[in-house]
């Protein structure tokens, strides 16, 4: 539920109601709007403590939160979180967009597509050093040495790293190296790594799990909310149908419908929603056109050897054309 303050309430007040928040065992989450405050009553006492509190001073009224997510709500948090990377504010104005290869796999190659990418207008660059591959002979990564050459990369270019953990165990260590942590799809609801990404500090890419609804990605982002991570970016990535002509189908509807349910940000791959390059360019200025807050693209100086994903990688030169055309189309509907 949330406790909507008076637009007067006193502080304290304010920290009279967290306080009893806390003693019935909650966590409250405080939400400072333009007029009032908004404190969300969350967690799991199953008692129905609205009566603790209606006689509290300062306080307006007392509604349920009508979604399973909270945190993850707008119904809670009408306005949208917005978070700098770098020099770019995501969930703002600009459409973030990050590149690089499906997987790091060698300093050479990693450092000559994150100079390429930065060159074509990518704000962060992506790589995998630990790989979820759907077959246990194909290449897996290059683990903690993959991890370095991304740190480098971000030395020599300045572009931020984003870049996946698939274990709780791993979390520390890859959070060493990288600015954003990737759960992959695969993982989306392994809830011990959401819990493990929730308690570091570092903003998290939840991509969606192929056969996951949007509620399930939001409850999701709730598990990592409400262990304290705040900056989560959702992302779609292709869900799997009856359709066998491209690897995923993307779920261009999942944008507008998650930004009205949610104020996290949103963000489109449609390199794994597509898994085809030539389709790339078309469904990412499609996702811009529906809203997204950003794109996550792989990038390959030579598809065709690719140690991973080479089919939906594009080449530097047609990257460079997919930021041209989805930066006039940001800018037709007033974004940058
Ligand atoms: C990736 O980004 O390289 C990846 C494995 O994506 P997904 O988890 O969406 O399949
Ligand atoms: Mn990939």
């Amino acid at each position: 539920m949330m406790i909507i303050m008076n637009i007067d309430a006193t502080k304290q007040q304010i920290a009279a109601v967290v306080t009893r928040i806390e003693a019935n065992g909650f966590k409250a989450h405080l939400s400072q709007g333009e007029e009032r405050t908004v404190i969300g009553v969350v967690g799991n006492n199953p008692l129905n403590t609205r009566e603790q509190f209606t006689h509290l001073p300062g306080i307006d009224r007392i509604v349920p939160i009508s979604r399973p997510y909270k945190i993850a709500s707008r119904e809670l948090i009408p306005q949208n979180t917005v978070f700098p990377l770098d020099g770019v504010q995501i969930g703002g104005d600009e459409v973030m967009i990050i590149a690089g290869p499906c997987a790091v796999e060698s300093r050479s190659q990693l450092i000559e597509t994150a100079y390429a990418v930065k060159e074509a207008g990518a704000q962060a660059l992506r790589g995998g050093a630990y790989k979820p591959r759907s077959s246990p002979y194909a290449f897996q990564g290059l683990g903690e040495e993959g991890l370095e050459i991304l740190a480098e990369a971000r030395q020599l270019t300045r572009l931020p790293v984003i870049t996946e953990v698939m274990a709780p165990e791993m979390v520390p260590l890859v959070a060493r190296y990288a600015d954003v942590l990737q759960i992959g799809a695969r993982n989306m609801q392994n809830f011990a790594l959401l819990h493990a990404v929730g308690e570091c500090m570092h903003p998290v890419l939840l991509k969606r799990g192929n056969a996951a609804t949007l509620e399930e990605l939001l409850m999701a982002a709730e598990y990592i909310l409400s262990h304290g991570n705040r900056r989560v970016i959702l992302c779609e990535r292709g869900i799997r149908t009856f359709e066998t002509s491209t690897r995923n189908t993307t779920d261009i509807n999942a944008i507008p419908v998650l930004k009205a349910l949610t104020h996290l940000p949103v963000i489109l791959d449609p390199s794994h929603s597509t898994g085809r390059w030539e389709l790339v360019t078309p469904i990412a200025r499609a996702a811009v056109a529906a809203g997204a807050d950003g794109l996550i693209v792989e990038v390959h100086m030579d598809p065709e050897n690719a140690l991973s994903d080479g089919e939906q990688s594009l080449k530097p030169e047609r990257f460079a054309e997919l930021v041209r055309q989805v930066r006039s189309i940001a800018q037709a509907i007033g974004r940058c």
